[in-house]
C-alpha cells in the first residue's frame, strides 16, 4: 500500500562505518551528549529564576516559532518538498529550525529521509517496532553512528553553500537566540522593572525550558506517532493518526496520513484534522513567501473513503 519504503540496499554515503551494524542498536555516545543532556538539565533553572509573564511569553513565542521551524521548515520543506520558496526564505526556514538545537538542516533532512524510506525495519533509524520505545524517542540522536549527515540524501539542497554553512556551524542559532533573550531580559530589567524579569530569568523559560519542550514534543512523532493512535490507511509501517499528538506537535500527530502520502504539504487531510503549521503555511503563500503547497490528489481521498467503509463493515 504505502509506496515511501524501499528494501533496496542502503546508498551510497550511507553504509555503516567500519566494525559498526545499523542492524544492531547503536552505541549511545553519552560523553558528546553531554550538551545534549545539559539542556534537560537546564530546565531546573526556571526553579531559581522564578517567574513572569514576560518569561512566559518569551517560552511560548519561542516554542512555537520553533517549531514552525521544524515542523514547516526542517520537515515540509527541506525532508518533503511539499510546497516552494525563495531561496532566501529557505534561509530563514533553515535558521528558524537550527534555533531548535536539532543540528543543522541538512543532518535532519537526510536522517528523515532515511525513516521514510525505511519505515519500520531494520534499517531504520527511529523505530519503536524495532529499537524499543526509548531509542526511538531520543536515544538514537546519542548514537555515533547518527552524528555523520549523508550528503547524498540530501543532494537537492546540499549545493546550497549557504545551507551547508548552516549545517556545520549549527550551534550559531540557539547560541545567539539565548544571548537575544538574556539581552531583551536585561533590557526589560532596566527599562520596564514592574515587569519583574531579568536575564537570567529569560533564558530559563525561553531557552532552556522551551527547547525541551520541544524537543520531546518533536520526539513524540519518532516514537509514539507509531504507537498509540488510528490507522486510517493500513501502510506497510505502524504509522498512526493522533489528535492529541498533533496538538502538541503544530500538526504533525496526522502520521498516519503523512506515511502514506508524504509529499502533502498538509498532513490533516480533512478540516477537522487540526494542523496549526499548514494553516500557518496557507497564510504565508497569501503572502507569496511560499507557493505550490501540495495537496493530496483525488485518489487518496478515495482510498480513505474505501478504508472508512471497511472499518464500518
Ligand atoms: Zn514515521
Ligand atoms: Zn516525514
Amino acid at each position: 500500500m504505502s509506496s515511501t519504503r524501499a528494501k533496496d540496499p542502503l546508498p551510497q554515503g550511507e553504509a555503516p562505518p567500519e566494525g559498526s551494524s545499523r542492524f544492531a542498536r547503536p552505541k549511545i555516545d553519552l560523553w558528546g551528549s553531554i550538551p545534549f543532556l545539559s539542556v534537560h538539565l537546564g530546565c531546573v533553572l526556571v526553579f531559581f529564576s522564578g517567574f513572569s509573564w514576560a518569561a512566559f511569553v518569551a517560552f511560548l513565542g519561542t516554542l512555537v516559532a520553533r517549531m514552525f521551524g521544524i515542523t514547516g521548515g526542517y520537515h515540509r520543506y527541506f525532508s518533503h518538498r511539499a510546497y516552494q520558496t525563495s531561496r532566501w526564505f529557505q534561509f530563514v526556514l533553515a535558521w528558524l529550525g537550527a534555533s531548535s538545537a536539532q543540528m543543522g538542516p541538512l543532518w535532519w533532512a537526510a536522517h528523515h529521509r532515511n525513516h521514510h524510506r525505511y519505515s519500520d525495519t531494520e534499517r531504520d533509524i527511529h523505530t519503536p517496532a524495532v529499537q524499543g520505545f526509548w531509542y526511538s524517542h531520543m536515544g538514537w540522536i546519542m548514537a555515533t553512528i547518527n552524528e555523520p549527515t549523508n550528503l547524498a540524501a540530501v543532494r537537492d539542497f546540499a549545493k546550497f553553500p549557504e545551507l551547508r554553512f548552516l549545517n556545520k556551524h549549527y550551534m550559531i542559532p540557539p547560541v545567539l537566540l539565548a544571548a537575544a533573550l538574556a539581552v531583551s531580559g536585561l533590557v526589560l530589567d532596566i527599562h520596564m522593572p514592574h515587569w519583574e524579569t531579568s536575564a537570567f530569568q529569560m533564558v530559563a523559560w525561553g531557552f532552556f525550558l522551551s527547547t525541551v519542550v520541544l524537543y520531546h514534543c518533536t520526539f513524540t512523532i519518532n516514537s509514539l506517532a507509531h504507537t498509540i493512535g488510528r490507522r486510517r490507511f493500513p501502510t506497510e509501517d505502524s504509522s498512526r493518526n493522533s489528535l492529541l499528538l498533533a496538538v502538541l506537535s503544530m500538526g504533525e500527530g496526522w502520521h498516519n496520513n503523512h506515511h502514506r502520502y508524504p509529499a502533502s504539504e498538509r498532513q490533516g487531510f480533512y478540516w477537522w484534522e487540526i494542523d496549526l503549521t499548514h494553516y500557518i503555511l496557507k497564510v504565508l503563500s497569501w503572502f507569496r513567501l511560499v507557493w505550490d503547497l501540495r495537496e493530496p490528489p483525488p485518489s487518496i481521498y478515495e482510498e480513505a473513503r474505501c478504508q472508512g467503509r471497511k472499518t464500518l463493515r
